[in-house]
């Protein structure tokens, strides 16, 4: 089986179909730098469906077992729907999903699912539309996207994941209210630990609310127990509310790593693969796609890149690092 240099086997993939959003999380893609005169990439520079499947099929001859599709804000390329009918049909492949930030959910969930989408994760970072408009940075309020995960639900692509990045003075107060909110509902909130992910959110470690933190609020309110993982290598931590009203995770990348487990790789809108998150170059896959090469020749490259994989960059964290050139989340997908 195909292994890393650290003994981890290539199980995921996370595919980022466009660099647009219709939101500028100030985390991720803060305005004064994603303005109207940045330059996004051109249709033509995107890989194609076609091309996203090819690849996903011979990855899937590597041990991939995992999809996840994300950007940017995936459900604004056109379309979207036929890439994941595309991926559906193809043998191996166990799981498909998509990370949104849920403002088109309410009018795509049913024809997703349709499609052979099988769960969502949508990100939604405060019930309080003060907090979130404020953290979104375009005005957009809360009711739409609890619209989007209520279609979600309906559509059948359950259960419903809610991210909420937590900053420490910008939403942390909104932690109980989420936990309350969708406790008894069947959907599963996640709540991460802000990233130093690309070079443009100013990211500091003050601003990290840990996760331990984050239990000890959430367990004052509603009592919770820890809950084992589904399965190896899971990114986030499980915990259940002890009168079985449903549970809840943590992503602890910054307080307690998980590079160790990590089989997830990344492929850029444009065709770059990047091994790890906090990555500063990616293989470029869109040239080698287009050079007429076959399958064999790819599926090559794709075992080169792997079997020299070292990443590990939440274990090395540190504030020497935080400052290195990484690409941006919005590019590479979260
Ligand atoms: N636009 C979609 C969305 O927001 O769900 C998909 C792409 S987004 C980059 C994927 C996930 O990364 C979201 O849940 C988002 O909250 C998370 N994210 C973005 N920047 C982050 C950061 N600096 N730290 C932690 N999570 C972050
Ligand atoms: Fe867009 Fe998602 Fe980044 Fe927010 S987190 S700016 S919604 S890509
Ligand atoms: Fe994986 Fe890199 Fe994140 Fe570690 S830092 S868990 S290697 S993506």
């Amino acid at each position: 089986m195909l292994r890393d240099t650290r003994e981890r086997a290539l199980k995921d993939l996370r595919i980022s179909v466009t660099d647009r959003c219709n939101f500028r999380c100030r985390y991720c893609m803060p305005k004064e730098i994603f303005s109207r005169e940045y330059e996004f990439l051109e249709r033509e520079l995107l890989l194609s469906f076609e091309e996203i499947t090819r690849l996903v099929n011979i990855s899937v001859g590597l041990g991939v077992e995992k999809v996840r599709i994300t950007g940017g804000e995936p459900l604004l390329r056109k379309d979207l729907e036929h890439l994941i009918e595309q991926m559906s049909a193809l043998d191996g492949l166990r799981d498909v999903t998509l990370t949104t930030n849920g403002v088109l959910l309410a009018r795509k969930a049913a024809v997703l699912a349709k499609a052979g989408l099988r769960r969502v994760t949508v990100s939604l970072d405060s019930l309080d539309d003060e907090v979130f408009m404020k953290m979104n940075d375009v005005g957009f309020p809360v009711a739409k996207v609890l619209d989007g995960i209520e279609a979600a639900a309906k559509a059948g692509l359950t259960p419903v994941k809610v991210n909420m990045v937590v900053k420490r003075g910008v939403n942390d107060e909104s932690i109980v209210d989420m936990a309350g909110h969708f406790r008894g509902t069947g959907h599963i909130v996640r709540f991460i630990e802000y990233m130093d992910v690309g070079t443009t959110n100013g990211w500091r470690l003050d601003d990290v609310v840990p996760a331990v933190e984050i239990l000890e609020r959430i367990g004052k309110r509603f009592p919770i127990e820890p809950l084992g993982a589904n399965y190896p290598g899971e990114v986030a931590r499980r915990w259940r509310y002890a009168d079985g009203e449903g549970e809840i995770g943590v992503i602890t990348s910054v307080t307690n790593p998980f590079c160790s487990t990590c089989t997830r790789a990344r492929i850029s809108a444009d065709g770059r693969l990047y091994t790890c998150l906090f990555a500063a170059w990616g293989r470029d896959l869109r040239g080698l796609l287009r050079s007429g090469v076959t399958d064999e020749e790819i599926k090559a490259v794709l075992l080169d890149v792997w079997t020299k994989r070292d990443d590990n960059y939440s274990e090395r964290r540190s504030s020497a690092t935080t400052g290195l050139g990484k690409v941006e989340m919005s590019y590479i997908g979260g």
